[in-house]
């Protein structure tokens, strides 16, 4: 009989059902929630330090020591972005606590203990704190010097900032909270250098990484930019089987071999001028609207920030599926560059079905458009298993 690539797709999904199957749905489905709430917050938190008048003492304050110090506006927006953003980071902390340490031990998600997340989160505030206030000090200076075309510097500013940080990421970021290590020696090594090299990705940029510190969860990655780029594989994926691991990496050298990070970053671009241009009539016209009563005076008023901040979070929740999408695209794509380079279909699709432990499995067509930055575990196992059934005839097919 002939291989039925129908059939072979699900009996795949008939070994997740029941319980196991319902908790991924309500895991997942629960975070379509958090997109509405994470904006809600964001604007509560925000509307409060506007409303209570704190972002415009805070502005007279940062503009008052700059100013004693001899120093221009540039640093007046750096000194007023960073109490502004850890004041918005603490009125946010019971959501952000409950989201991403109480939920995900609900679910069964993280291995982590308080005391040790509680750490790794004073570590990111600190890196994101620093990262937006040089941001907004740079952006404030373009908003200043060019009132009506700022966006365009602004964006140019903000992908700098980024191409900088993803550039840095590998090397005084992610060495924080984990350990990089080169592949030990073994079939696993052999087995992905064999690929890497034969699809010219440099073998010594491949790692493993001990991310069972933090969950369960299998994954792999493609950081970096320049020479900083690197592939590591998680500990956990290298628990799985042989194939298994190489459908994953094969994957993963998809997204170095095509470029995606630089597509990403250039299509991030894109809907940042977008966005940073509907700022720019949004801001002022609700500057003119509430300002007075917020005690600010206008846009070259580094205190503006909140106000831009409410408005981006609207602009991405309103992006999320082009966002997504963006991303499942170039997902797909290593899918199939994967499939091809590991020859390994039954190992891919085994590896979807371990996946759904926190990506729900079989979504409806505008669901998978809308809420999924990853092909879902059914798309996944149906393209494994239409190129498994075109295939199925050749040799070392796994
Ligand atoms: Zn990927």
């Amino acid at each position: 009989m002939a291989f039925d690539p129908e059939l072979a797709t699900q009996a795949y999904m008939a070994t997740l059902k029941g319980a196991a199957r319902a908790k991924s749905d309500a895991y997942f489905e629960g975070g379509y929630w958090l997109i509405l709430w994470d904006f809600l917050v964001t604007v509560i938190a925000n509307l409060i330090v506007l409303h209570l008048g704190w972002a415009a003492r805070l502005s007279t304050w940062a503009r008052g020591v700059s100013g004693k110090w001899g120093a221009g506006p540039m640093l007046a927006a750096l000194l007023f972005a960073v109490p502004y953003l850890l004041i918005v980071t603490l009125i946010t902390a019971p959501y952000t606590i409950y989201v991403e340490y109480f939920r995900e031990h609900a679910y069964g998600l993280s291995n982590q203990g308080f005391g040790e997340w509680g750490g790794e989160q004073l570590i990111v505030i600190a890196a994101n704190t620093l990262i937006a206030a040089i941001l907004w000090m740079g952006v404030h200076a373009v908003i200043r010097r060019f009132p009506r075309g700022w966006w365009i510097g602004g964006t140019a500013l903000t992908i700098a900032v980024l191409v900088t940080t993803i550039t840095l990421a590998p090397v005084y970021l992610d060495p924080l909270f984990n350990d990089y290590t080169p592949l030990p020696d073994g079939p696993v090594k052999t087995e992905v250098l064999k690929m890497a090299r034969a699809n010219g990705v440099p073998a010594d940029n491949v790692y493993l990484v001990d991310a069972s510190k933090q969950s369960d969860r299998i994954s792999a990655n493609v950081a970096g930019l320049f020479n900083t780029t690197r592939i590591a594989l998680n500990d956990n994926l290298m628990k799985q089987d042989l194939h298994e691991i190489r459908s994953v990496m094969a994957h993963e050298l998809g997204h170095y071999v095509l470029n995606h990070i630089w597509k990403l970053l250039l299509a991030f671009a894109v809907l940042t001028a977008l966005s940073f241009g509907i700022i720019g009539v949004v801001g002022p016209l609700l500057l003119a609207r509430f300002g007075a009563r917020w005690g600010i005076s206008g846009m070259a008023d580094p205190a503006c920030l909140p106000v831009l901040v409410m408005i981006f979070a609207a602009m991405s929740v309103l992006a999320t599926p082009i966002g997504n999408s963006l991303v499942r695209i170039n997902e797909q794509e290593a899918d199939m560059f994967g499939l091809n380079a590991a020859r390994a279909p039954d190992g891919f699709a085994r590896i979807a079905m371990k996946l759904s432990q926190y990506r729900k499995i079989e979504p409806g067509h505008w669901e998978e458009i809308i809420f999924f930055d990853h092909p879902s575990g059914h798309t996944r196992v149906a393209t494994a298993m239409r190129w498994k059934a075109e295939h199925v005839d050749e040799a070392d097919i796994h």
